[in-house]
């Protein structure tokens, strides 16, 4: 039997009751190692964070928490190589792949060390200046942000076990709040390598940060008043803690990360091979293969002018033809394999049910696996289907609303820009839409219209070819979330993130009280 990995609660390293889940290699098929959460207290585990750990992190200031970040950094960094290691056989990622994952959770992690070094010694934020609350200034009101006095729960998604946890653990730990996660337990081992490395590492005090491996069972109904919860899964997942009692009666603070049909929108006036729509081409295919397109915020659709279509199918098309899929091991692989035989299940469903209202401009199907047994790997090939012309576009009801999580996109002609824009907002609230063209005026007219709907807009225009940062990729200077489908949740956006861990209050008084906390 292959290794039992331990959970780490209460300051201690524990093993679970059961047999365990196994965790497995999605391109070899074998076991890994195994987990379990069966017979934890957890009452007692998350009393242990939150009285000891809480009350240690809030003892300590922004600058000294900033610098624990700047630790676990070192730390990371020192142990890369193990983590690229867990990542290939655990996910089964090519490394620049995995490096969106484990790179992507130290630099973040690097950027809450700075930040948090700015905000020096103060132990609580003043929010605002006081406002008068009597004609003379005599009584007046300051807002505070306090760190919440509870733990905060993370339940996260298999595709970025390392980057899930710290972009999340990073305001929380800055913000004085103790950390529970539980990983899915499909690649829960990365997560869990994280965390006991810190851990054994000593750089935060006991019970500051604990993981749960394996069944969720239990997790919620632990949860008390002050804690708050942050989810990143299926919205199927998310609706079920909605309305869990935590949630519904005891008003647990919720944040959810979900499901998201991602855009990107050719303007009107570029012709093909111009810059916009070669910035546009290679971007979409980018987006289709990286992770194997297991990427919450990965283009699910192409938008782009109806007399556009064919060049841009054919563009796309001869781009995806040249990724090599297979064993990650292998240098000459360019996309590795989705997580698991379920994830594989899932996508295949998906993509038949879209065939249904598409037709297949570039067939995944085609690409034999490189150094991969189809019959054992968790492998499939890139597909690009398309909506055919505008009416298409309008009657394809679920290539609007249904994410098929890897390698999937599908290329919707538009009519007129007020048709693209109607279509963009079809996805019902994206996390991330980005747009591509060289007018100015026109890309920033575009962002304002849908803005409201996405959590970013992500503009690339001839200007920023070379510079910007990806569609795909997210940055921790730059909000991360999205309104309606995507769930409603904020997170990153620089300090903003810290918000979610700090409870905001009002203090009323005579201006010889506020003045106490004055601004140093
Ligand atoms: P999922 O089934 O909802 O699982 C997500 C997490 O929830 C896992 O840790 C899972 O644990 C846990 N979970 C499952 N049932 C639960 C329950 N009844 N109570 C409490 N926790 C429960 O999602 P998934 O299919 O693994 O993840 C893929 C989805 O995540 C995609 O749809 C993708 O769009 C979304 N996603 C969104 C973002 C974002 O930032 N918006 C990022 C990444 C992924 P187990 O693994 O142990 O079942």
């Amino acid at each position: 039997m292959s290794e039992l990995l331990l959970n780490h609660l209460g300051g201690q390293w524990r093993p679970g009751t059961g047999a365990g889940t196994a965790l497995f290699d999605p391109v070899l098929g074998h076991e890994l190692v195994r987990v379990d959460a069966t017979g934890l207290d957890l009452p007692a585990g998350f009393a242990f964070a939150r009285e000891q750990g809480g009350a240690a992190l809030r003892a300590l200031t922004y600058r000294q928490r900033a610098d624990m970040l700047g630790a676990i950094v070192k730390l990371l960094q020192a142990n890369r190589d193990a983590y690229f290691e867990i990542a290939t056989a655990n996910s089964g990622t090519v490394k620049n792949d995995s490096a969106v994952d484990i790179d992507g959770a130290i630099y973040t992690l690097g950027i809450y060390a700075k930040l948090g070094a700015a905000l020096g010694e103060q132990r609580f934020l003043l929010d605002g200046e006081p406002a008068a609350l009597a004609k003379d200034g005599a009584f007046q009101s300051q807002h505070l942000q306090l760190p919440v006095r509870g733990l905060a729960l993370f339940i996260n998604a298999f595709n970025f076990p390392a980057w899930g946890l710290w972009e999340k653990a990073a305001p929380a730990l800055l913000s004085g709040v103790p950390v529970v996660v539980k990983p899915a337990t499909a690649t829960a081992w990365l997560t869990q390598r994280m965390v006991k490395d810190v851990v054994d590492a000593g750089i935060l005090p006991a019970g500051a940060l604990s993981v749960v491996c394996g069944s969720s069972a239990g997790l919620l109904d632990t949860l008390q008043p002050f804690d708050v919860l942050s989810f990143t899964g299926s919205a199927d997942t998310a609706a079920l803690l909605r309305r869990h009692p935590a949630v519904a009666e005891r008003s647990v603070r919720v944040n959810i990360e979900a499901d998201s049909i991602n855009s990107a929108l050719l303007l009107e006036g570029e012709a093909p091979g111009s810059a916009a729509f070669e910035l546009l081409v290679k971007e979409v295919v980018r987006e289709m293969t990286v992770k194997s397109g297991q990427k919450c915020t990965a283009i699910r659709r192409v938008f782009v002018p109806q007399a556009l279509y064919a060049a841009t199918a054919e563009a796309v098309s001869a781009r995806l033809a040249k990724t090599s899929v297979g064993n990650p091991r292998n240098e000459t692989v360019r996309m590795g394999a989705l997580v698991s035989r379920a994830q594989r299940a899932a996508v295949q469903q998906g993509l038949q049910a879209l065939k249904a209202q598409t037709e297949v401009l570039h067939d995944g199907a085609a690409h034999a696996l490189v150094d991969a047994d189809p019959a054992v790997a968790c492998c499939v090939g890139p597909s690009l289907l398309g909506t055919r012309d505008a009416a298409g576009s309008d009657a394809a009801g679920r290539v609007h609303d249904s994410e098929v999580f890897g390698p999937v996109a599908t290329l919707v002609p538009y009519r007129d820009a007020a048709h693209a824009l109607q279509l963009v907002r079809r996805g019902e609230g994206s996390l991330v839409a980005s747009l591509y063209g060289s007018d100015d005026a026109a890309l920033a007219d575009a962002a304002l219209e849908l803005a409201d709907c996405h959590g970013r807009v992500h503009v690339v225009s001839p200007a920023a070819g070379a510079v910007h940062s990806g569609h795909g990729n997210v940055m921790p200077q730059s909000l991360h979330g999205g309104p309606g489908r995507a769930g409603g949740g904020e997170e990153l956006g620089g300090l903003r993130a810290l918000n979610f861990y700090h409870r905001r209050a009002a203090v009323q008084a005579a201006p010889g009280v506020l003045a106490r906390w004055a601004r140093g």
